[in-house]
């Protein structure tokens, strides 16, 4: 082989290497503790092999191929990449959505919605399922910028634009009749018209379908314990996601609301507050529909400056009746999804329902399950996130302490690594170097 010819297939082999940068780089992590989100005993100590954006191996000791990165995380415990499975990114922690729609663009959605993906994943989550935004449709772009590498954010799955009956939870129009918001088509009523919603949610970029059962807290409408869509409104939302492959997730917390969800085949009833007897019989029976409580959320509703006093009179009542009702479901054994419903909490803050619930009876290691295996199961992606295991994506986050004996260890997320790239590391022991 003449010098020349060397010298452009070398050209040529790094260009391909430098065109797709992290495919081939291995990282070996090594951390004090690995809880792999399956719910078995921590492997103490745990190293973990990353080769491009997937987990290669995993073991209580690997050796460290040559040219690898290597990260020392000390005594650090390391975690599968959170789940939550209710957020509303392009929302702002300190605007009531109603003000949004008169006082915000979408253009200042989007650009929060960047900040807040930042944030959220920073906070150790790597995958988030996003409710749906005040401006239709923002979501659907956040999640092409995350998906290009623009912004840091988690991996998103978006909602694109509730649907919700006229004077229901999600009607935008909640004030005088002489005053519209003419970039909020949401309103669907009536079987027909929640085929087109449907339709038209994943005709531009939906990947699921969100839709307003019942009343909600925070909302001048139907009250949250009352049923906003019939049983065949809902029917026609399942059927006709279904034809597109796609769930359908409910938000629902009346009784009667969520019963109608359920026997209508939804992925998950989101907040699920008056869960009864019935209903967590008919959720242990179906096994498609999975409950997905939002507790945390309370204090926050109590303590904010722009919720008016109607809505927080509502939220006292509500949030009560759902913490009975997540201890039912607990009791019954019932899998219950992780989900936070930020910015009712601020963003940033998810793992706090995690703590909440671990305060509310749950074992450590369930509401871990809970966030991040389970969670993964409930969106159907169990074969590529949800835990530390070979073939999935490399999705893994790391804390100080042992969040088995003291949860709150997961307030403070120290590294975070999203698909094999390192996006904060505020532990790792440098190599001494002379
Ligand atoms: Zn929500």
């Amino acid at each position: 082989m003449g010098q020349r010819l060397a010298f452009l297939l070398a050209g040529i082999a790094f260009s391909l290497a430098s065109s797709t940068p992290s495919s081939a780089q291995t990282i070996v992590l090594k951390a004090a503790r690995l809880i792999d989100g399956r719910g078995g005993p921590p492997l103490e100590p745990a190293m973990v092999r990353i080769v491009g954006d997937h987990i290669e191996q995993v073991a209580a000791t690997l050796p460290v191929p040559a040219g690898a990165r290597f990260i020392d995380l000390g005594a650090a415990t390391l975690l599968p990449g959170l789940i939550d499975l209710h957020t509303h990114l392009t929302d702002r922690d300190d605007v009531h959505w109603e003000t949004a729609l008169t006082t915000t663009t979408p253009p200042e959605a989007a650009l929060w919605g960047a900040r807040n993906a930042r944030v959220t994943l920073m906070a150790g989550v790597t995958t988030s399922r996003d409710m749906g935004p005040t401006w239709p449709y923002v979501d659907v772009e956040l999640r092409k910028a995350i998906e290009a590498g623009a912004v840091p954010g988690p991996r998103i799955l978006v909602a694109g634009n509730y649907v919700s009956s006229t004077g229901g939870a999600g009607d935008a129009r909640q004030f005088s009749i002489y005053l519209d918001v003419p970039f909020v088509r949401n309103l669907a009523d009536g079987p027909e018209e929640i085929v087109k919603a449907v339709r038209t949610n994943f005709k531009y970029g939906a990947d699921f379908i969100k839709i307003l059962v019942t009343g909600a807290v925070l909302s001048k409408g139907i009250t949250p314990g009352a049923q906003q869509y019939s049983d065949a409104e809902i029917q026609a939302a399942v059927t006709e996601a279904t034809r597109w492959g796609r769930p359908v997730a409910a938000h629902a917390h009346g009784a009667d609301g969520i019963k109608a969800a359920i026997r209508a085949g939804v992925r998950t009833v989101d907040h699920g507050s008056y869960l009864d007897d019935e209903a967590v019989a008919m959720l242990k029976q179906t096994r498609r529909t999975f409950y997905v409580p939002t507790l945390a959320l309370g204090a926050y509703i109590e303590e904010s400056d722009h919720v008016p006093e109607s809505e927080k009179a509502r939220g006292r009542i509500v949030n009560e009746i759902a913490v009975r009702g997540f201890k039912r479901a607990l009791a019954a054994n019932l899998p219950i999804g992780l989900a936070t419903d930020a910015p009712v909490m601020p963003h940033g803050l998810n793992a706090r329902e995690i703590e909440y619930r671990v305060s509310l009876g749950e074992p450590a290691m369930h509401a871990i399950v809970a966030a991040t295996s389970l969670n993964a199961e409930i969106l159907n992606m169990q074969d590529k996130i949800g835990s530390v295991t070979a073939g999935k994506f490399a999705d893994l986050i790391a804390v100080s302490g042992n969040p088995l004996t003291t949860i709150g260890t997961l307030r403070d997320v120290h590294f975070v690594m999203k698909a094999g790239v390192v996006y904060k590391d505020e532990l790792s022991i440098r190599p001494k170097t002379q």
